[in-house]
């Protein structure tokens, strides 16, 4: 690796890419890549969809920055198509998932706050959680290996294992503000929360008046396939994040709440220079265009239940490296045998890009748009890596 003044925070593989076409990224040698990562859940449409680069272009040559202090009508017409779409009535865009989050944790504060309980402060969020890396998310995440060294933790987190209600029950006390959970870990090893658990939550939370916030930074946007992978549940939260997927790479973050969550956060009570300005908002309508046509996710299932089984038959066959598939829709991890960072290099050798997660599982999250030569080609280059692995 050459010095870099880049500050040294990532571990970042020896690979600079120059061009994304589709589920392709192409290095700065020439070398073809299938990606696997999507740039973490981002690139849900592939990369340069060729709608989403005409508004982005467009609104480029138009408008690129305008103030929150002025109406953005595509700020105005992105949130309208959420609400319309989801539970929600109101929505606040940010620049990621972090700052989503973070906008959660306030409105649940203030929800409180004016409801006339200022004592209600505190969160309850999940073992091996991610809710991103600001000194109240990484509170939120709760990982020691995330907050260490950032200390004094900022107050007003606690954490409980998922699953379990004894705890959780225990936890609740007349500080507790809201819950706030990932419908599928995704960063924490590609876990899906056990069956009946969100509905456990919600009955937690009507029962001593605490909001549900639902992080689905990583499993919204059509991920797992279902618009938000709450829908999967038939419960509905009071607040839910997003960002991820809702750009396409354009930067942008967004909190949507119902009437009630939402109404608290009053002028002046929370704002972003560049949240939803006018080419962030471009992205996300021109992402909608396409996730919002009949039959999008009806293609995503389809994509997701080839790729399944096949990653199915990959870890039978292989049960030497890898142990099972876990996952929902195009969310999937390989729980692994060998370290799971040693498979990650050694499917970028074999032109294919993963990303890993915790638990020792490797993250398969392929765009949503990935055809079936390409999961075969996925399959063919992981075939390599546990011949190579298992010698
Ligand atoms: C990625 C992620 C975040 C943090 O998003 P940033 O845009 O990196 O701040 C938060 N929550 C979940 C579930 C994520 O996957």
């Amino acid at each position: 690796m050459l010095m870099s003044a880049v500050l040294p925070t990532y571990a970042r593989a020896d690979v600079a890419f120059v061009k994304g076409e589709g589920c392709y990224l192409h290095a700065s040698d020439g070398r073809r890549y299938l990606d696997f990562t999507s740039g973490i859940a981002v690139a849900s449409l592939g990369h340069c969809h060729p709608h989403v680069v005409e508004e982005v272009r467009r609104q480029a040559g138009t408008l690129m920055h305008c103030s929150n202090l002025f109406v953005i009508p595509g700020q105005e017409r992105l949130a309208e198509r959420l609400c319309a779409r989801t539970f929600a009535d109101y929505v606040f865009f940010a620049n990621s998932g972090a700052e989503a989050n973070e906008c959660a944790i306030k409105m649940a504060r203030r929800y409180q706050h004016v409801k006339g309980h200022p004592e209600r402060f505190r969160i309850i969020t999940f073992e091996n959680a991610f809710h991103g890396r600001t000194l109240a998310t990484i509170a939120a995440t709760g990982q020691e290996k995330i907050l260490h060294g950032f200390g004094p933790k900022v107050d007003g987190f606690d954490t409980v294992p998922v699953g379990d209600l004894a705890a959780l029950k225990q936890a609740i006390t007349n500080e507790t503000a809201a819950l706030m959970v990932e419908p599928v870990q995704a960063e924490g090893g590609v876990h899906p929360l056990p069956g009946g658990f969100l509905a456990e939550l919600r009955r937690l939370c009507d029962q001593h008046g605490l909001l549900l916030i639902l992080d689905e930074v990583q499993t919204g946007m059509c991920r797992t396939g279902k618009f938000l992978a709450h829908e999967w549940t038939g419960v509905t939260p009071d607040i839910a994040t997003l960002a991820k997927a809702l750009g396409n790479g354009l930067p942008i973050g967004a909190c949507l709440a119902t009437k009630a969550a939402g109404e608290p956060m009053t002028k002046g009570s929370h704002g972003s220079t560049f949240g939803g300005n006018p080419m962030a908002v471009a992205a996300g309508n021109a992402v909608l265009d396409v996730m919002l046509a009949p039959g999008f996710l009806d293609q995503v299932w389809a994509t997701a239940d080839k790729l399944r089984r096949r990653a199915e038959q990959l870890c039978t066959r292989n049960d030497t490296v890898f142990e099972d598939v876990r996952g929902q829709g195009l969310l999937l991890g390989l729980k692994c045998r060998k370290p799971n960072t040693e498979v990650v290099d050694a499917a970028r050798r074999h032109g294919l890009l993963l990303v890993a997660a915790g638990d020792n599982v490797v993250r398969l999250l392929p765009p949503l748009v990935l055809d079936e030569p390409q999961i075969e080609e996925a399959m063919g280059a992981l075939e390599n890596v546990c011949r190579e692995m298992a010698a």
